[in-house]
Order: C-alpha cells, then structure tokens, then sequence
C-alpha cells in the first residue's frame, strides 16, 4: 500500500529520516515507535506528502508521491493529530463537514455519513454542535476521527492520537480505536512511544532509532528475536517501567 524506498529527510543538520525502506501492507496496523526525537512524525509527514523527501522515494499503490496529483491523493488518507488540530471557532459538525462540503458534497449526503460516523466513533450526537474547545479531549479525538474517516480513505495515519488523554480516557479510546480499525479493516499507520499501545494495536511493529529502522516485525519477534541490543534494551526498559507502574 505504502512503500519507501531509501528515503532521507534532513532540517539544518538533524537527518530526522535516515536510508530508510519500508512497507506497510495493506489492511494491517504498522505502529511506529522509538524514543524522543527518532524520526516517527517526520516519516508520516513524508508519508501523507505534508513533506518531501530529500532523497529516496515514497510511493502509495505505487505511484510516487512526487509524480501523483497530491489534492487526489490527500483524499485517500485520513490524518489524526495528537491535538485533534481541529479549528476552534468552527463547531465539532462544521469541522467534519469541511472537506466534504468543500467537494461539492450534498448536505443530506454528509449528513448521513456524520450519523453513521458518530455511531461509529460513539460521539453523542449532540456534542457535534460544540465548538472543539468546549469538548473534552476524548471527544475531541473522536471529532478528529470523524473528520479523517469522512471520505472514507482507506489509509489512516495517526501521529500519537491517545498522547494527550488521561489514562482512562486514553483506555476507553484505545479500545474503541481497535474496534474501529478491525470493523473498518484500513490500512493504519499509528505512532507512539509506548511499547503496551504498540503491542496492542500493531499487526507490526517498526521501531525507530536515529532516524533508522533498528526492527521491523510482529511484536512477539521483538521479545523473542530482538535484532540488536538496542531492541532487546527499548524493551526491557519499556516493560520494567510497566511493572514497575504495576506495584
Ligand atoms: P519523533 O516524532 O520520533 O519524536 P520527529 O520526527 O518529530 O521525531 O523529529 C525527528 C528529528 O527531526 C528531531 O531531532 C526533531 O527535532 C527534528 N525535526 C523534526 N521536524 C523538524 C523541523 N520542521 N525543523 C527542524 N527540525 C525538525
């Protein structure tokens, strides 16, 4: 679905992304993660065309990035930011319908995609009338779903979507984000930089380390087949905080 092939990225004298090929199958979840500062954002920034590539190539179904109509392309991809980045002076219904209106949408057409997509993400309806500041981080997640899955793309991309919540919330929209990805069987592109998420939502796993690929499998092969001592290292930090947490 999505494939790179040698691609860098560099600001001023940080290569944010370096040398990296990469698949993403389709219908799967690749999560990406790694510390602070690793490239994650930037990689899907390179992915969605928010950026280009200094070399290397970024190809979606096939075609490159470079060569293909971006608007077109925008359109077939659904983009969560941790923030939500939805606008605050629009209601959480005004942003949602933005894009779709924008595309000549008729308003009965995107109003019922808005009534099948707050069943779907478990918005009540009546907070589609509130303006983002006014809804709680949860909801505005959900608002930012709705928003990304309006066209229906069949590639989601969330760059730590859950980041910002308090742990129950964060739990309650973890599970519900899991039923939505299998329901709705999209190819999903999801960073963070908790190994619990990533083994909860990844089909596979790409941990990242300076801007470089450091593991690229299932996340049991990450436990059982660490490929460096920095894989085995990320994990065994990750999982002693966990039980730490724990007791
Ligand atoms: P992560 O998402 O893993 O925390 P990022 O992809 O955001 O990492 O950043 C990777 C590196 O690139 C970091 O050192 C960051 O400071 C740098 N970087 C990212 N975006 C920019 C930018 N627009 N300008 C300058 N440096 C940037």
């Amino acid at each position: 679905m999505v494939t790179l092939r040698n691609v860098t990225k560099t600001f001023d004298t940080t290569r944010a992304v370096d040398d990296v090929s990469l698949g993403i199958t389709e219908g799967e979840t690749t999560v990406l993660i790694g510390p602070s500062g690793c490239g994650k954002s930037t990689l899907l920034r390179l992915i969605i065309g928010l950026i280009q590539p200094d070399a290397g190539t970024v190809a979606v179904d096939g075609s490159p990035l470079a060569d293909s109509d971006m608007r077109a392309l925008r359109h077939r991809m659904g983009y969560v930011i941790q923030e939500g980045g939805l606008f605050p002076h629009l209601s959480a219904r005004e942003n949602v319908a933005l894009l779709p209106r924008h595309l000549g949408w008729s308003t009965q057409r995107i109003e019922e995609r808005i009534r099948t997509l707050v069943d779907l993400v478990q918005l009540p309806a009546e907070r589609l009338s509130v303006h983002p500041p006014q809804l709680s981080g949860g909801q505005r997640q959900r608002v930012s779903l709705m928003r990304a899955l309006m066209l229906d793309p069949p590639l989601l991309l969330l760059d730590e979507p859950l980041g910002a919540l308090d742990p129950l919330i964060r739990a309650d929209l973890q599970t519900d984000l899991r039923r939505i990805f299998q329901t709705l069987n999209k190819t999903v592109v999801l960073v963070t930089h908790n190994l619990h998420e990533a083994a909860y939502f990844g089909d596979q796993i790409v941990l990242l380390r300076a801007g470089r690929v450091a593991q690229h499998a299932p996340f049991r092969a990450l436990l059982d087949d660490p490929a460096s001592r920095f894989v085995f290292d990320f994990v065994q930090a990750q999982r002693s905080l966990a039980s730490a947490l724990d007791t």
